[in-house]
């Protein structure tokens, strides 16, 4: 099993590399922001919680998050491996994370960190916002929150993985074949 996360601030690009190497290596491609919009967009009392939260560019707590989650997990125990984008995105996300690959004896073999700075991805995110639909990128406010939830409760994450050898970080600033090619590099130095 090949298990990825693809790490970064918002806006980082995680999306759109996640798609093309989750096609690349046969992988399960699973965001939790695709998820919850899913859920918004079909008003489920699971897509009503995360909207008030999401709204305000907070993170989602982590029950509900991790229970998501896990409910996806089990939708595809037979994957060749998984991409995650998006999650984990605090350090109890990160714990639970293992607790449930260790339940299915998998693990994660990298993690994958977009390097892009602050005011790049602010410009990215507004421009996104002007097709994307998404109401979450197009109040600069909101996106001043999300920035500021990320660099206090997601950043920190980098070293937990780092710890166990598996952070890798990549500059995010390029065209997306460029970075994708970068990117692909590294996993297949890992897998041979
Ligand atoms: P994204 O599409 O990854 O940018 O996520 C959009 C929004 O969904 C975020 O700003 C959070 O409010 C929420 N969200 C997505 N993933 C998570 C997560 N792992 N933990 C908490 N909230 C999340």
């Amino acid at each position: 099993m090949l298990n990825l996360i693809l790490f970064g601030p918002p806006g980082s690009g995680k999306g759109t590399q996640a798609i093309k190497i989750a096609e690349a290596y046969g992988l399960i491609h699973i965001s939790t922001g695709d998820l919850f919009r899913y859920e918004m967009s079909h008003n489920t009392p699971l897509g009503l919680k995360a909207k008030e939260y999401i709204s305000e560019g907070k993170l989602v707590p982590d029950e509900i998050t991790i229970g998501m989650l896990a409910n996806k997990l089990d939708q595809h125990l037979d994957a060749k491996g998984f991409i995650l984008d998006g999650f984990p995105r605090t350090i109890p996300q990160a714990e639970a994370l293992d607790t449930l690959f260790e339940s299915h004896g998998w693990h994660i073999n990298m993690l994958l960190a977009l390097d892009v700075s602050e005011d790049e991805i602010v410009t990215r995110i507004l421009k996104r916002g002007e097709t994307s639909g998404r109401s979450d990128d197009t109040d600069e406010s909101v996106i001043r929150n999300r920035i500021h939830e990320y660099e206090a409760k997601t950043a920190p994450l980098y070293a937990f993985y780092d710890d166990r050898n598996k952070a890798y970080t990549f500059n995010g600033i390029g065209s997306i074949e460029e970075i994708f090619q970068g990117l692909c590099a590294l996993i297949d130095e890992h897998l041979s």
